[in-house]
């Protein structure tokens, strides 16, 4: 069996090497664990500030109308017309005419609703990376 000499050179070296990455491997691991508490934070404000939003898309449509001799009878349509449409978990959908005032608002409560998504999986991945270094207290 071949024996281990404790005090040579080298394996104290090797020691002292081992030491050393594991403080900067804990130090490494604190600044990250800083950095996705902050991170933590500015999304949990971020999303304080959530503004209004709903889930769905707009439609652009060209529709004929009821009126006989009328343009859209031969191919030339009215439109365009917005709708909103709307499906819902069991594959339902609602659609809903938009007016061309609402319009803007309705697409910007669209983009709205994407980003909070977005928002939503940054703080996913944040917190499933404080979970698994065990950086989470219990008040949260
Ligand atoms: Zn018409």
């Amino acid at each position: 069996m071949k024996q281990i000499n404790l005090a040579a050179p080298q394996f104290l070296e090797m020691i002292l090497v081992t030491i050393l990455t594991v403080f900067r491997m804990i130090s490494f691991m604190q600044r990250s664990i800083r950095e996705l508490r902050r991170g933590q934070q500015e999304v949990l404000e971020q999303l304080h500030q959530t503004p209004n939003f709903i889930r769905g898309s707009l439609l652009e449509r060209y529709l004929p109308c009821g009126k006989k001799n009328c343009r859209c009878k031969s191919g030339h349509l009215h439109g365009p017309a917005y709708y909103l449409s709307v499906t819902y978990a069991g594959g339902k959908t609602r659609q809903v005419y938009v007016s061309k005032d609402a319009k803007a608002t309705v697409e910007e409560w669209i983009h709205n609703y994407r980003e909070f998504w977005a928002v939503l999986e940054k703080l996913t991945v944040i917190n499933l990376e404080l979970i698994r270094l065990k950086a989470i207290s219990r008040q949260r």
